[in-house]
């Protein structure tokens, strides 16, 4: 029997659009057998999006009275989607996702996790225009997770190309960009062994294919990782968005299955 899960969900609580109850209710309706919620970290010196720490709190109450609240019809858990960048780390949380979203450039930590216009701008003020030193900085700060936290899982691996489908200011073909990514991978290996196929941008109209791109699956793949099919859900109604696709897109890759955290730990179920 399938087993339906997404562990990169965002709510009320950050900047997503529902509330974690209508998700829970959204997931019944698909026949979800578990949903965990992510919230985005703490990052005070971010510079588009701070979620409050009382929200954090809040957020880690509501989850565990929906947990006990669902007990039996859903399972729910309680995650974080936290950015290298983070103020902090706890361990209060039964997964985490590692992230990232803002890079230390020649002008401080900065956030790139935007729209295509602030994108470019970012490449110009950031790196005088070269797209493939923002690339280089940006996998090798992916490379670093591992002596910040070793995460349970990778997040969105190639963010940074999310919105180059709309306007290819990044050359996702070349050698170069190829083994920036390639040489973050080498360097998760053995260490954090779990990635995320991540279908968020697909339902808000950044991509129409996954991340990572199917090149680097293929990295992914030869070098042993396991993957996790997730949505990076912002709203509801693109909640299991993409995954029929997902699971086809894995096995050509030649993936016989993905991970899925049953009871508190994760497993490998068929895709
Ligand atoms: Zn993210
Ligand atoms: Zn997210």
């Amino acid at each position: 029997m399938e087993y339906k899960q997404n562990l990169h969900t965002h709510s009320t609580y950050c900047d997503g659009k529902d509330t974690p109850e209508e998700m829970i209710l959204e997931a019944l309706n698909r026949g979800f057998n578990s949903i965990g919620f992510s919230i985005h970290s703490h990052v005070s010196r971010s510079s588009t999006l701070i979620i409050p720490l009382e929200n954090i709190e809040n957020f880690k109450v509501e989850i565990k009275r929906l947990k006990e609240k669902y007990k039996g019809v859903i399972d729910v858990y309680l995650g974080i989607e936290y950015d290298l960048y983070s103020d902090s780390f706890e361990d209060c949380y039964e997964y985490t996702i590692g992230s990232v979203h803002y890079l230390n450039t020649k002008n401080g930590i900065q956030g790139f996790d935007n729209k295509l216009d602030q994108v470019l701008k970012y490449v110009d003020e950031h790196f005088d225009g070269n797209s493939l030193q923002f690339a280089k900085l940006y996998y090798e700060t992916v490379a670093n997770m591992p002596n910040i936290k070793k995460f349970d899982i990778i997040g969105h691996f190639d963010l940074l190309t999310k919105n180059n489908e709309l306007k290819r200011f990044i050359d996702t073909n070349s050698q170069e960009y190829l083994s920036y990514a390639k040489d973050a991978i080498h360097a998760l290996k053995g260490k954090m062994d779990i990635f995320e196929v991540n279908t968020g941008a697909i339902g808000r109209g950044y991509k129409t294919k996954p991340y990572p791109d199917k090149e680097l699956l293929k990295e992914f793949f030869i070098n042993g990782f396991k993957p996790i099919i997730s949505s990076d859900c912002h709203n509801k109604n693109f909640l299991d968005v993409y995954f029929d696709e997902a699971k086809l897109l894995l096995k050509e890759v030649g993936f016989k299955s993905q991970m899925a955290l049953i009871d508190g730990k994760f497993e490998e179920i068929s895709l």
